[in-house]
């Protein structure tokens, strides 16, 4: 993967893919962003979401620059080009794989999925919907839509609480979350959030993360007010269950401190954002993903009110000497001749 890297430079073009634990990011376009930014001790590369001011550190096997992706080429099922006036039009697969192998048709991709579904007698061992079978990594963007809304209307005839039913519709609403259609997202979200409720309780995993989904979609649709309160009723019922320092709930302390910082409340999102870091630092580490992304999204906060130098280091290391090399001779040779 190295021999990618120097194609990643600042200011290019480049698509999500193949992210786990921020799936719902697949498929979503983003700029490089100065070297500056790039987390010093990984190798992750750190982009600003398109349409936004969000700033994530990811490896560079989760970018495709938006150049590589334009190619013609065929469908990797049927081998069929996409070529004159009539042919169905591609789909790109939003998983590991490239070049002709990440290319369908849609109605190929989803009768290869129905097959294999057949075949495995149940989705829950494989997953034909959501993974591709060569890469195994999730598909995403316009097929990862297309999978979801025809496994939707095969599971709509099952029981409210069926689990397979209910995946399903988390699937489609980060698929529309993703293609930007955040409305028709939040309702099927708001679905989800009481099939979950009747179906796991109020305080399960799936509960929670369905509420957190909810917060996003206001978010992202400007109605910060109401995701706010969102955010800070889950946020209470993560540290009641999961406990203050779990990853989850600093993710929504995390997410409350974006609320107030779109809401215009600066010196609240600081706040804010300063004690997630500093329970990320102790419980983390100095270099996680999630330590890295709250300390751009203090930057940025701190950018807001003006306050450039700062912004400029906003994470003053409470250890600051980690590696210490006193350097016990600081001057060696000071007269070489
Ligand atoms: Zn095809
Ligand atoms: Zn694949």
């Amino acid at each position: 993967m190295s021999e990618r890297e120097p194609q990643f430079l600042p200011g290019a073009s480049v698509k999500l893919t193949g992210l786990k634990s921020n799936a719902s990011l697949n498929g979503k376009c983003a700029v490089i962003q100065p070297k500056e930014e790039w987390p010093p001790h990984e190798s992750r590369i750190a982009v600003r979401l398109e349409g936004g001011d969000t700033r994530i550190a990811v490896k560079p096997q989760n970018l495709v620059l938006a150049t590589e992706e334009a190619t013609s080429a065929c469908c990797f099922i049927c081998l069929e080009e996409a070529t004159g006036p009539t042919a169905a039009p591609l789909l790109q697969t939003g998983c590991g794989c490239r070049g002709t192998a990440g290319q369908v048709h849609e109605l190929c991709a989803i009768r290869a999925a129905a097959a294999e579904h057949e075949r495995a007698g149940t989705w829950a061992g494989k997953h034909p919907w959501q993974l591709c079978a060569t890469c195994k990594l999730p598909f995403t963007g316009a097929l990862k839509l297309a999978l979801a809304q025809e496994w939707c209307r095969r599971t709509e005839p099952l029981a409210r609480t069926d689990v397979q039913r209910f995946a399903a519709r988390t699937t489609l609403s980060n698929a529309l979350s993703a293609a930007g259609r955040l409305a028709e997202a939040e309702t099927v979200v708001r679905d989800n959030l009481e099939t979950a409720t009747a179906l796991h309780g109020a305080e399960h995993r799936h509960t929670l993360g369905t509420t957190l989904n909810l917060g996003l979609l206001l978010d992202g649709q400007g109605k910060h007010k109401e995701a706010a309160h969102v955010y800070a009723e889950l946020l209470r019922a993560q540290e009641r269950v999961l406990g203050a320092e779990d990853r989850d709930t600093l993710n929504t302390a995390m997410q409350l401190a974006g609320a107030s910082l779109n809401q215009g409340r600066n010196a609240e999102a600081e706040s804010q954002y300063r004690q997630v870091l500093e329970t990320q630092q102790r419980v983390l580490g100095e270099t996680d993903p999630a330590t890295l992304t709250c300390s751009m999204n203090l930057a940025s906060a701190l950018l807001n009110m003006g306050r450039f130098f700062e912004a400029a280091n906003p994470n003053p290391n409470p250890n600051p000497n980690p590696n210490p090399n006193p350097n016990p001779n600081p001057n060696p040779n000071p007269n070489p001749t």
